[in-house]
């Protein structure tokens, strides 16, 4: 369905910033027997709503169609639990957390951060919408309630007794349609005097870094703190604290509560922002020129290498990776395979353009000449991991900002 209105204002005047055509839904991978029938496709276009700064795609996807065999399990991540320890370690320090605490997290995936809590003896609380994650959750001891997160939920938890004193929201309000609801929600369930830690993309590292990989069905809001305080002002919470992190390509992590003033890090951001022109619409306008120009980049560079005969194969069946492949048209008349260190993923096909998902130990089988990195937000670690590989000569292309073989 696509909304002409925002989905944090409602404001009505929303204008295109970029289309990326209509493609399937990154995270939908096929079977073998599902490549031949028809796959959903959907528009992919962002728009940025003038009234509030909020950038955003224009259409919604039924969540229960997209989460519900959602194959992202954070714990296979090395980086991502790194983050999470240090993160959990410092609020029971900073917030004096202990037995008589509640940590509640929303979209708590496979349990790899609230884990952090509990062995520190703090009591937790998950809400996974997936079922399948929940599950993954719950037998390594998070109790997880299998829902989506809103106001409803909120209430429940409330009357129930059940107020948080930390609230993580760790890569979830940004997938999130209904924005208001679940953000009065975390009003709701935050004990007086609690904190919610809620991590975000920020859209001025997209802008700037062209990662328009990271735009994709489940991913509707792309937000500047300019934009997230609109919001959380509505709902009667402030942004008291921010911290820039490297993590998927540049993110905020921010820290909000009911009452505080902002420290001087959200000052400074603000302004930052506003110098830019993260408010206006003109800040935004070239974005699809400059997509469009990696676009043709990064097809020239294939072809040349096609040309000379090299094997090419790419790392990573992620959701950014289905962006680009679908939106530059990089299919399996380039690319023999992609390698996936998730279990769940290998045996599945990638949707559109139906690449075999295979375990990374293939690399050093077949030996492609190329890997297109199809998660640069982890370049660091794989490359790493993949030493062996880069000393016989393996090369790895990493598409944004501008195609690089390294
Ligand atoms: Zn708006």
């Amino acid at each position: 369905m696509t909304s002409p209105n925002c989905r944090s204002c409602g404001g009505s005047r929303l204008s295109l910033v970029l289309s990326l055509g209509e493609t399937p839904l990154a995270n939908a991978l096929l079977t073998e027997e599902q490549l031949t029938q028809p796959e959903a496709r959907f528009p992919l276009d962002l728009a940025f709503c003038p009234d509030c700064s909020l950038v955003q795609i224009t259409e919604t996807v039924p969540p229960e169609q997209l989460f519900s065999h959602y194959l992202y399990f954070s714990s296979f991540s090395d980086t991502m639990l790194h983050h999470a320890e240090r993160l959990a370690r410092r609020l029971i320090k900073s917030r004096q957390l202990g037995p008589g605490s509640l940590v509640v997290e929303l979209a708590s995936n496979d349990g790899y951060l609230l884990q952090f809590y509990r062995e520190a003896g703090v009591p937790v609380l998950g809400i996974e919408p997936a079922a399948n994650i929940a599950e993954a959750a719950r037998q390594r001891g998070i109790p997880t309630l299998t829902k989506f997160f809103g106001k409803e939920v909120a209430t429940e938890l409330r009357s129930g007794g059940q107020m948080a004193d930390v609230v993580h929201a760790n890569n979830v309000l940004a997938h999130v349609s209904d924005l208001n609801g679940f953000v009065s929600g975390i009003a709701a369930v935050l004990k007086p005097g609690g904190v919610a830690v809620i991590e975000v993309p920020h859209v001025k590292t997209m802008l700037e870094a062209l990662e328009f990989d990271t735009i994709y069905h489940e991913h509707l809001c792309y937000f500047s703190l300019i934009a997230l305080q609109a919001l959380f002002t509505r709902h009667g919470l402030s942004v008291v604290d921010v911290e820039l992190l490297p993590i998927h390509g540049g993110s905020l992590e921010l820290f909000v509560q009911s009452t505080g003033e902002p420290s001087a890090a959200v000052r400074k951001l603000r302004a930052e922002e506003l110098a830019m022109g993260l408010d206006r619409l003109d800040f935004y306008t070239d974005f699809a020129s400059r997509v469009q120009a990696l676009k043709t980049q990064l097809c020239e560079l294939l072809r040349e290498l096609k040309s000379q005969g090299k094997h090419i194969a790419a790392y990573g069946a992620s959701a950014k990776g289905s962006t680009l492949l679908n939106y530059c048209g990089i299919g399996r008349e380039t690319l023999d395979f992609v390698v996936d260190r998730s279990t769940v993923k290998q045996g599945l096909y990638t949707p559109g353009t139906h690449l075999p998902i295979l375990a990374p130990e293939v690399i050093m089988e077949r030996r492609p000449d190329y890997l297109l990195l199809l998660v640069w937000n982890f370049a660091e670690e794989i490359l790493r991991q993949q030493q062996k590989y880069r000393a016989q000569g393996g090369q790895f292309i990493v598409p944004v900002p501008a195609p690089e073989v390294i």
